[in-house]
């Protein structure tokens, strides 16, 4: 089987959660699979054109494979949090969500200017998480080079909001 259809086989669909409407992708399963999460990290891995100077991963389950690719990778790894949750001087970036806005933050000391950064989340679905990400990162002077998520939901269109920052958006499983 391919890994996208391993990938899928593994995530179980949640419906109406958090809220009447959503499907939830839960990607909690792949973890108890080892040889899929390393099929995972290889098909990054694979995807990439150039090693990024770092990999920026997304609050909260972008952490998950985001710590696994930048060891694999051997680069830094840095977090995006929710406003008030990291400890040390922040820069931050608000941006709107369907219903109001919401506040990501970065260390203020995470990237080097000119750095190259592969940005990683779970899911992608409307985009408006990784594109005020990408926001950040531009903020401390360093370029986005690409994106990576276990799963794209295409019907969302995501990736038109991620395309002015730059078209590499890598999902290893579609919906
Ligand atoms: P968005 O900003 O709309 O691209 O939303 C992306 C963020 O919301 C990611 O961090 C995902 O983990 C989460 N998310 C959005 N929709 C879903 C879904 N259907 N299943 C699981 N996670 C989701």
């Amino acid at each position: 089987m391919s890994l996208e259809s391993n990938i899928k086989t593994a995530i179980r669909d949640i419906d109406d959660f958090p809220k009447k409407g959503i499907v939830f992708k839960d990607i909690t399963p792949i973890f108890k699979n080892q040889s899929l999460c390393n099929d995972i990290i290889e098909g990054f891995t694979e995807s990439m054109l150039l090693k990024p100077d770092a990999i920026v991963g997304i609050e909260s389950r972008g952490f998950l494979f985001g710590i696994l690719l930048a060891n694999k990778l051997n680069v830094p790894f840095i977090l995006v949090r929710k406003a008030g949750k990291l400890p040390y001087k922040t820069i931050s970036y608000e941006y709107e969500l369907e219903y109001g806005k919401s506040t990501i933050e970065m260390h203020a000391d995470s990237l080097n200017k000119d750095w190259n950064v592969l940005i990683h989340d779970d899911l992608l679905a409307t985009g408006g998480t990784a594109e005020a990400v990408a926001n950040l990162v531009k903020q401390q002077g360093a370029n986005v080079m690409g994106f990576n998520f276990v799963v794209g939901l295409d019907f969302l269109n995501g990736k038109q909001k991620l395309n002015k920052h730059s078209n590499n958006i890598i999902c290893l499983a579609r919906y």
